[in-house]
């Protein structure tokens, strides 16, 4: 297992504090390892600074054959890298190996091609005599911050825009799940220039903080918590720098009577519970109008009782357990305080699953309403909440009425309902009768409180270059 910090062309285990890494499924310890020193992340960002003067230099043909060759790298050990990942975050390794190495290793092939096709305004004389032409050009060093939900594809989505732009990277995984992030650490510098990408290990408050208050960084990237995405904005206003928050969702369902409720159960089976919940798309918040309320809850109810996890036997499994078990005790007591509360039942699920892992049953909460903290907080576990509504006005407008704005679905057979709606919800993404399907050609990234800032398709690789304008006086 590869343990080593990556500094320049050089790897070296970090000097301070050991964090524990540990197997969600048994709650059991991997190994332990120690985080950057100061010195050490200065050293790694004084690598991406000497990096940036050749690598921000090269063409697009040349950085898009790199990105091509860590594709292929990625996918000729897609089975080393699944099950490291597997192991660190207690995913079945199925859904690693064919849902997650195919959608990542793509991920870095498109952004590969789309190096090569950005599109520009003309040039021309918009001054007699003076000719202006617009550039796309890298920004610098990105210090980018990873969460462990999906810890190499957050990986993909973060380096692969970066370095197509022509940016150097120092880059920070979650301290929970680095594992697939050290791996990645050798496969890169068997590819690329050394200093181009550094990873180095580390807490929020420690290495991160460093890496977001460094002078030198000129974007930071993160994927995380609203609290976490307020520091990162503070700690930026310093230094001005630029920066791409994406900061989890809470995503609204909206299910008129006329959906196709067989499709809308199968649909936030999957979509509500994959990844146990850890998905900032999750199909979590439930809207279902009067007409379809009580077959919804009793459809459902029985699909997610019927959700296979923590088999013995890891092919049969649906669902892991959680990243840990604080994440495991917070999903907890909100479904605690969920009933406390009277006029909420857990249908299904709601408690602690068996075990040293830190399992949750997926979990049913109908009767819930606006305002109750089940329909308005991210929970990041497998629960969904249902809440009834009667007209289509109330259902959009509860589903806005967020401090989230990434992801929603709208389910009905009527297309033109169901595009009015589309068309008002304000979430960077809605899906019409399906949820949670992302595509590398298409963006995803919030509003409002989840953040902003694109990631994947080509508005990504916009957010990590700056527009320049040269103008030539030429008489
Ligand atoms: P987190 O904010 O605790 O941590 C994310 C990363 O930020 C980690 O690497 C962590 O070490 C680092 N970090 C924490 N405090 C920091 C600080 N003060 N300075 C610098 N870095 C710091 O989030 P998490 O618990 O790892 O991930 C779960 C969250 O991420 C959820 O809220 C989820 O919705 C969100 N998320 C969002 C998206 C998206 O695309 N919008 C995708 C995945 C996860």
């Amino acid at each position: 297992m590869d343990t080593d910090l990556l500094i320049g062309a050089r790897f070296e285990p970090g000097t301070e504090v050991e964090e524990q890494i540990l197997n969600p499924k048994t709650g059991s310890r991997i190994l332990s390892l120690a985080e950057a020193s100061h010195a050490q992340i200065d050293a790694a960002v004084d690598a991406a600074e000497r990096a940036f003067v050749t690598w921000s230099r090269t063409t697009p043909a040349e950085r898009s054959a790199y990105l091509l060759r860590i594709a292929d790298a990625i996918e000729r050990d897609a089975d080393g890298f699944a099950s490291l990942e597997a192991l660190n975050c207690g995913k079945p390794l199925h859904a690693v190996r064919n849902d997650e190495i195919p959608a990542i290793v793509d991920c870095w092939r498109f952004f590969a091609g789309a190096i090569r096709m950005l599109n520009g305004p003309v040039a021309g004389e918009y001054l007699p005599g003076h000719t202006s032409m617009i550039r796309r050009d890298a920004i610098g060093i990105v210090g980018s911050i990873a969460p462990w939900n999906y810890p190499l594809m957050m990986m993909a989505w973060k380096l692969a825009p970066a370095l197509a732009g022509g940016n150097t990277v120092v880059f920070k995984p979650s301290e929970q799940t680095p594992l697939t992030a050290l791996k990645m650490a050798r496969l890169l510098a068997d590819i690329l220039p050394g200093g181009v990408v550094n990873i180095i290990l580390g807490r929020g408050d420690t290495v991160g903080n460093a890496l977001i208050n460094h002078p030198k960084i000129a974007m930071v990237s993160i994927t995380g918590d609203i609290a976490t995405g307020k520091k990162v904005l503070t700690a930026a206003a310093k230094t001005v720098k630029r920066t791409h928050l994406e900061l989890g969702g809470k995503a609204p369902v909206i299910v008129y009577d006329d959906a196709d409720l067989d499709a809308v159960v199968a649909g936030i089976r999957t979509f509500g519970f994959y990844n146990a919940g850890q998905d900032c798309t999750a199909a979590c918040r439930i809207y279902a109008q009067d007409g379809i309320y009580e077959k919804l809850v009793a459809d459902l109810t029985s699909a997610v009782s019927s959700i296979v996890f923590g088999s013995e036997n890891d092919a049969e499994n649906e669902i892991g357990p959680l990243i840990s078990a604080r994440q495991r005790d917070r999903v907890s007591s909100f479904v605690e305080r969920t009933n406390e509360a009277r006029h909420m039942e857990v249908t299904t699920g709601g408690a602690r699953g068996p075990g040293d892992g830190f399992f949750f049953q997926p979990t049913v909460i109908a009767g819930a309403r606006q305002d109750d903290e089940i329909v308005r907080r991210e929970v990041f576990g497998p629960v969904v909440s249902i809440t009834r509504f009667t007209d289509s006005e109330e259902a959009v407008r509860w589903a806005n009425d967020s401090d989230y704005g990434l992801a929603s679905s709208v389910w009905s057979k009527d297309i033109s309902r169901a595009m009015q709606a589309a068309g008002r919800l304000q979430y960077g993404c809605t899906w019409i009768n399906t949820h949670f399907a992302l595509v590398n050609e298409m963006p995803h990234g919030g509003l409002k409180q989840s953040g902003y800032g694109k990631d994947l398709s080509v508005y990504a690789l916009e957010d990590y270059t700056a527009v320049r304008h040269i103008m030539i006086a030429h008489g």
